[in-house]
C-alpha cells in the first residue's frame, strides 16, 4: 500500500519571518495529527536552513525546487545535490513546468538532474504535464510518455527507491483550474502502466504518483480518493496554513478509512 505524499512547492515566495511561521504552523500541525501522511515543504534555496530549523525534530521533510547535476565547482548560480544534502533536504522538486517554460529546460537537461539527484540518494519530485493546446489536440498521452522517456533514461529501477512522478496539467497549475478527478485519474493511470511497460509491475504499483494544478481544501479529498492518486503538489495553497492543512488531513481521513 503506497503512504501518501503531500508536498508543498513554495516556488519563489515567502519572506525570512513567513518562511519559518509557516514552516512552524505546519511541523506543529502535523506532528499531532497525520502520522499516515509523508509531507514536504519546498522553500525557496535561501530560506532551507532556517525552514529546517523551525521543522525541528517533525516529521515535515525539506525539499528544494531544483538542483544542478554538476558536482561543485564553477558553475555560478547553480547548486549542487550534495549541497541540499549537506542542509538537510530529502527531496528535490524537477522538471517542473515553470523550470521547462520560463528556464527552458528540457527533458535532456532534467533527465541529467535526475540521475545526478537519484544516484546520490536525494529524493525526487519528477514533475511532468500537457499544455491546455496538447489536451485538446488529444496529445496528452503522447507528450506525458515524452516526458517520462526523456526525464526516466537510463534510470535503473533500484534508483527508484526515494522517486515520486507529480502529473501536473499545465492548464491547471496557479489557475484556479484544477483536473476532474476522472482526467486526474486517467492520466495517473497512464502514467502507471508507461511504469510497468519500463520496468516492472512491482516497480509501477511501488511509485507514488502526486497529482498538481490548483489543489485546495475543497478539492483535496476528492482527487486524493482516486485510486492512482497517491497524494498532492501543491503550489498556492501550500502558502496558507489553513488551506494546506486541510489537504493533508484529507489524505490522513483517507489513508485511514
Ligand atoms: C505547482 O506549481 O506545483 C502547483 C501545483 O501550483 P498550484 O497548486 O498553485 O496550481
Amino acid at each position: 500500500m503506497r503512504r501518501y505524499f503531500v508536498a508543498g512547492n513554495w516556488k519563489m515566495n515567502t519572506t525570512l519571518e513567513s518562511a519559518k511561521g509557516l514552516a512552524n504552523a505546519i511541523a506543529a500541525d502535523v506532528t499531532q495529527k497525520s502520522p499516515m501522511v509523508d509531507v514536504a515543504v519546498c522553500p525557496p534555496a535561501p530560506y532551507l536552513v532556517p525552514v529546517r530549523e523551525a521543522l525541528g525534530s517533525s516529521k515535515v521533510s525539506l525539499g528544494a525546487q531544483n538542483a544542478y547535476f554538476a558536482s561543485p565547482g564553477a558553475y555560478t548560480g547553480e547548486v549542487a545535490v550534495e549541497m541540499l544534502q549537506d542542509v538537510g533536504c530529502k527531496w528535490v522538486i524537477l522538471g517542473h513546468s515553470e523550470r521547462r517554460q520560463l528556464f527552458s529546460e528540457t527533458d535532456d537537461l532534467i533527465n541529467k538532474k535526475i540521475v545526478a539527484a537519484t544516484a546520490k540518494e536525494l529524493g525526487v519530485i519528477f514533475c511532468i504535464g500537457e499544455v491546455l493546446a496538447d489536451r485538446q489536440a488529444g496529445r496528452m498521452e503522447a507528450v506525458l510518455q515524452t516526458q517520462l522517456e526523456g526525464g526516466m533514461k537510463d534510470l535503473d529501477a533500484g534508483l527508484l527507491g526515494q522517486f515520486v512522478i507529480a502529473y501536473e496539467p499545465v492548464w491547471a497549475i496557479g489557475t484556479g483550474v484544477t483536473a476532474t478527478p476522472e482526467q486526474a485519474e486517467e492520466a495517473h493511470l497512464f502514467i502507471r502502466s508507461w511504469l510497468a511497460k519500463r520496468y516492472s509491475a512491482a516497480t509501477a504499483e511501488g511509485i507514488r504518483i502526486l497529482y498538481g494544478g490548483s489543489v485546495k481544501a475543497d478539492n483535496a479529498a476528492e482527487l486524493l480518493s482516486q485510486k492512482n492518486v497517491d497524494g498532492a503538489l501543491v503550489g498556492g495553497a501550500s502558502l496558507k496554513p489553513d488551506q494546506f492543512l486541510p489537504i493533508i488531513a484529507a489524505a490522513a481521513k483517507l489513508a485511514e478509512a
